[in-house]
């Protein structure tokens, strides 16, 4: 099956512009959790708090960075068709005193958030973006990189003329030199660090901040690039941040757009994958339980804890995230017989983990099969998919979290080629098969 002859073009170009729209504008977690908060209250979704039983559509936002929302059609204990992405992205952050002067120069020390390679965010034009909290308690939200007539941030590197030297590119880059021109105007009649003092002059007349605000506040760097159609036929979408936030537009469109639920629903968006899913808004996270302990006791559940251990039971959840396609300039990495290709269709992965599969929570064969026969019926396309070559390398995902409360889960979404770069490529027609993908397995029991 030629998936791209398959598939109803305009269909396929019509689902790429609305997430182009959103992968544009999201262009952090809390941005991300904004975007579907709005979109979640205009198609009827009401907030937990005036949760009363009788609707249909509900959901949670967690601190800003992680969102819970459900479609209710049985009583919860019978458990949900579940959707587990992530919104937060490989970045550079803002160290917390990040601002100093040197040679003449203002510069901002910054800390690399996830599983970048360094080198590759230098020399291109970085956004700024994130939210300052003052000491009262305000928010003042940054963007400043993303409009035309903005400036934008960059990170120097060494031109080749002086960097003959022999050097390996972990040895070069290092996080430690990964410093942001900010400025280099010297503020006038000043002796002592007159162009930082001008930077924090400019800072307090057009956004009031001081240089203690840094100390409270999430500030990313983003690359500062729009999403683009890539190829003469253009069949691929460049952008940053797909990885994960494609697979976190594709789970809340599918709940939205699932017209029959066999099934309750449910999509759950987490923050700080990429760094292991620690803290209160990650996959290790409780918030979603409270969510589903409230939603139970609305239903009329006293002993919750019970309840909430049968919902998990009976529920099925997909860990919605990329997959690693093939490059066919670095293909010696995997395996050809169990690598996903472009275009192919949603990958599914059984398994994640280093060598021995270490840190996998394995999807059973029980899943897998539901998802087979789910998806075949459907006459959607699925490929298989492992991250690489045994030894080479690996990864994690949600699933073993979720996978360790007792749900049966299996990752699944599309592959990407330049996954954790600035600007990572997907297939439009892979993208529009997991759309389908997540919208027929979140109906169907
Ligand atoms: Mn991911
Ligand atoms: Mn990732």
């Amino acid at each position: 099956m030629e998936l791209w002859h398959e598939r109803n073009r305009e269909e396929i170009e019509k689902f790429s512009g609305e997430y182009v729209e959103f992968i544009n504008t999201a262009l952090t977690e809390r941005l991300a959790i904004e975007f579907y908060k709005d979109l979640l209250e205009k198609n009827g979704f009401v907030p937990l708090q005036s949760f009363t039983g009788k609707e249909e559509k509900v959901y949670y936002v967690n601190k800003n960075k992680s969102l819970i929302a459900a479609r209710i059609v049985d009583h919860p204990k019978y458990g949900f068709n579940i959707i587990a992405a992530h919104v937060d992205a490989p970045r550079i952050d803002l160290k917390p005193n990040p601002l100093y002067e040197d040679e003449g120069i203002a510069m901002m020390k910054t800390h690399y958030y996830g599983g970048v390679k360094l080198y590759q965010w230098y020399n291109i034009p970085l956004a700024l973006v994130g939210v300052i909290v003052k000491e009262d308690g305000s928010k003042i939200d940054i963007k400043i990189g993303i409009e035309e007539s903005d400036p934008v941030f960059v990170l120097p590197d060494i031109l080749p003329h002086l960097d003959r030297k022999d050097q390996n590119v972990s040895e070069k880059f290092q996080g430690e030199k990964m410093n942001l021109i900010v400025g280099s105007i010297p503020l006038k009649g000043e002796e002592k660090k007159p162009v930082k003092k001008y930077i924090l002059k400019l800072l307090k007349e057009k956004y009031d901040i001081s240089e203690e605000d840094f100390v409270s506040a999430d500030l990313e760097l983003v690359p500062a690039v729009k999403a683009r159609e890539v190829g003469f036929d253009r069949s691929f979408i460049g952008a940053y941040g797909h990885d994960d936030r494609i697979c976190s537009y594709q789970a809340v469109r599918a709940l939205i757009d699932a017209e029959t639920l066999e099934k309750s629903a449910a999509i759950i968006l987490f923050d700080k994958e990429e760094i292991g899913s620690e803290g209160d808004v990650g996959a290790k996270a409780r918030f979603y339980k409270k969510f589903f302990r409230k939603i139970l006791k609305v239903f009329g559940e006293n002993d919750t804890e019970y309840a909430l251990d049968e919902l998990v039971e009976n529920s099925f959840v997909i860990s919605a995230d990329v997959a690693a396609l093939i490059n066919p300039t670095f293909k010696d990495v995997h395996d050809k017989y169990n690598a996903p290709k472009a275009g192919n269709g949603i990958a599914l992965v059984k398994y994640t983990g280093i060598r021995g599969k270490a840190g996998a929570s394995e999807a059973h064969a029980e899943t897998v099969a539901h998802v087979r026969r789910v998806l075949n019926k459907a006459g959607i396309k699925w490929q298989v998919a492992t991250l690489g070559k045994i030894g080479i390398g690996g990864g994690g995902t949600v699933a073993k979290f979720l996978a360790q409360e007792g749900f049966s889960v299996i990752d699944m979404g599309p592959g990407l080629i330049s996954m954790h770069s600035p600007y990572e490529l997907v297939s439009k027609v892979d993208l529009y098969e997991s759309y389908l993908s997540y919208r027929e397995l979140i109906s169907k029991r």
